[in-house]
């Protein structure tokens, strides 16, 4: 159960799916910012471990010893993989949702807490009460960090707290994180980085953006679903209420109360996910063993992506920002007269291509840039190659040469053939 160190792009598992004509080919997942298949090194680690797994932190025996200790070396990887400080607590979840909601329970009463309208909603809706700011995005980058500067100006006095995504998932922009960290900083603020699609891309350091929280999840990092983590400052969190009450998660029950633990483990009550923990774990120490292969792999299909589009008739991109600033592989947009539904049942059917349609669940983000509902995403990652950029430009093209006149029914409410 040692880590292996890599020196190239990590490879991922790929698969053959079925056209209407009943051909098969390789599928071209193309859908990377939903969820990443599963790097080979991660399902050959999981295979390694299945024998082994069994009840972490309460077992003497030789099968609970192995798994405590590969769910204790995934929490140092999961501190590595972000650059945590010492001090700072690494809570496992299900995912990046739950370890935003985690932190939403633990941070003090009558917390402020600003952010951007457009945040995908697993950050833009755990927030409640009146203290919570809504910025609408502005169209720069720098009237961004203004933007939260006024806003922080304006919070009552007591504990504040800047809620960010590090890349948007719906255009793939980066988020200006360091800068408004510095601003969070200036008005005595703490600031939460939404990773879950910048973690895939880039690495974080959380020392030298100076962010206080970040929250991930595996199924985006190519592990399997069902575990994530959220990684930041261990005060709030040791004194709020534990996030789920139950076994492992106290000290000593009595006849009269509870003592809960003040450590990870008071937000980690119940069973955890041990196999999906040492899965995170292993993706993350995969990933950081070479990010410049994993960003210039990105960059180069990316590139070709882009020019791929831009040959493709009454196709429109969207941006957050008019300023050009760092990006991730992902990219939407809309094209002219195309339903992006039946866009992508088409691709899917006919291509084997696998993209994303709808609103993202960031729905103000999508309404506001596309005056629609919907819109068409391209997601990149490491398991996308040339052939599969290139063979969704050519579908795009052939599709909107023939023009919308294919038949395809919409059994579920969703385009089929
Ligand atoms: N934030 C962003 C920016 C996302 O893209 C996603 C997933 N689409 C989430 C949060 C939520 O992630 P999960 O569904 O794994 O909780």
């Amino acid at each position: 159960l040692d880590p292996v160190v890599r020196t190239t792009v990590p490879a991922t598992l790929n698969t053959r799916v079925p056209l209407v004509t009943g051909e098969t080919v390789e599928y071209a997942n193309l859908d990377h910012a939903a969820s990443a298949p599963c790097l080979a090194a991660v399902r050959d680690a999981v295979d390694e471990f299945l024998p082994w797994y069994a009840s972490v932190h309460r077992g003497a025996g030789f099968a609970s010893q192995v798994s405590t200790k590969v769910y204790e070396r995934a929490r140092d990887a999961l501190r590595r993989f972000v650059d945590a400080r010492s001090s700072d607590a690494v809570i496992f979840t299900r995912n990046t949702t739950d370890s935003l909601n985690l932190l939403a329970r633990a941070v003090p009463r009558h917390t402020s807490v600003v952010l951007f309208d457009t945040e995908h909603h697993a950050a833009l809706l755990p927030w409640r009460g009146p203290n919570v700011r809504r910025i609408a995005t502005p169209r720069t980058r720098l009237a961004a960090v203004s933007a939260v500067d006024s806003a922080l100006a304006e919070c009552p006095e007591g504990p504040r707290l800047v809620v960010l995504t590090g890349a948007s998932n719906v255009t793939g922009e980066l988020l200006p994180v360091r800068e408004i960290a510095a601003v969070a900083r200036k008005h005595g603020a703490r600031i939460a980085l939404d990773g879950a699609q910048l973690a895939p891309h880039r690495r974080i350091s959380l020392r030298e953006l100076d962010v206080d929280y970040v929250a991930v999840s595996g199924h985006k990092l190519y592990a399997p679903f069902g575990a994530g983590a959220l990684v930041g400052r261990a005060d709030w969190l040791r004194a709020a209420a534990p996030y789920l009450a139950g076994g492992g998660a106290t000290k000593n029950v009595t006849e009269g109360g509870v003592v809960w633990h003040s450590g990870e483990e008071r937000h980690e009550a119940g069973s955890p996910n041990t196999v999906g923990v040492y899965a995170l774990g292993v993706a993350c120490e995969q990933l950081s063993a070479d990010w410049s292969a994993v960003t210039a792999h990105e960059e180069e299909l990316l590139g070709r992506l882009r020019r791929g589009l831009a040959a493709v008739p009454g196709l429109s991109e969207l941006r957050l920002f008019d300023d050009d600033g760092d990006r991730v592989g992902t990219v939407s947009f809309v094209v002219e007269g195309y339903e992006p539904g039946w866009l992508a049942a088409v691709l899917s059917a006919e291509y084997g291509i696998g993209v994303r349609d709808g609103a993202f669940c960031a729905h103000i983000a999508t309404r506001r840039l596309t005056g629609g509902q919907a819109a068409l995403r391209v997601s990149l990652g490491l398991g996308t190659t040339a052939e599969h950029v290139d063979r969704l430009a050519l579908a795009l093209r052939q599709i909107t040469a023939r023009g919308a006149r294919w038949t395809y029914g919409k059994p579920d409410g969703r385009w089929a053939p």
